[in-house]
């Protein structure tokens, strides 16, 4: 298959080359090989088997997933512009640059490769305590603090499919999916400074982060964000 002659900047192995997986058969099948969708759908299955055990569904719990629904896509656009592509500073003498900022940049020199485009295992590890703790305390009974669980996890596992699949092979089809692979696309390939949604464009309009993009310089940066390492 010919290499995109830009990735010759990434020095690093591309150990698994998303191209290569053209169908949604096999991009389904590779997505559970790795790491942080396993973790989650072990999360999901023990979620959902305590919600099961803790009672009817409640009215509450219907306004716990509408309301997900609407924050998620605006958790994505802004993890993604703040966080993600956070430049590395120095404050108080000491260096702060987040592992999930050093992974996004790995993730935009070596767009093809699986193992830097899935959230890696140790962010993962270190947000889901801190997701069950807020779902824990914030929400009224234990049946709505596994409900908010169920919902998160649900939104967390459907971002990384369709961000995943987004770098496959797997060609495009339906409206909403050909706009979201094209969004992505381009800001891995035209601008990092537009298209930081994933899963809602909607996002991008709101915020003003989706130009025409023949308005669009290509960005010299777009590989390295501008930053060495
Ligand atoms: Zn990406
Ligand atoms: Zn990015």
């Amino acid at each position: 298959m010919a290499r995109d002659p830009d990735e010759a900047r990434y020095d690093g192995p591309v150990l698994d080359d998303l191209r290569e997986i053209r169908s949604l058969s096999k991009a389904f099948a590779r997505y559970f090989a790795h790491g942080a969708p396993r973790l989650l759908a072990l999360q999901l299955g023990l979620a959902l088997a305590a919600r099961s055990m803790a009672g009817s569904p409640t009215l509450v719990e219907l306004w716990i997933l509408v309301g997900i629904v609407i924050y998620w896509p605006l958790q994505e656009w802004f993890l993604h512009a703040y966080l993600l592509h956070m430049r590395p500073r120095t404050l108080a003498g000491r260096r702060i640059d987040p592992l999930a900022a050093r992974v996004h940049r790995a993730h935009h020199r070596a767009p093809w490769s699986a193992q830097a485009t899935f959230l890696p295992v140790k962010v993962l590890l270190l947000l889901i305590p801190l997701n069950f703790a807020f779902w824990w305390l914030a929400m009224p009974t234990r049946a709505a603090s596994l409900t908010g669980i169920v919902g998160f996890t649900l939104a967390a596992m459907i971002y990384e499919w369709i961000h995943y699949l987004t770098h496959t092979g797997y060609r495009p089809r339906g409206r909403w999916y050909r706009r979201v692979w094209k969004n992505h696309r381009l800001h891995h390939f035209k601008s990092e400074r537009n298209w930081y949604a994933f899963t809602a464009p909607w996002v991008d309009v709101a915020m003003g982060t989706s130009p025409d993009p023949s308005e669009v310089p290509t960005s010299p940066t777009v590989r390295s964000l501008g930053i060495d390492g």
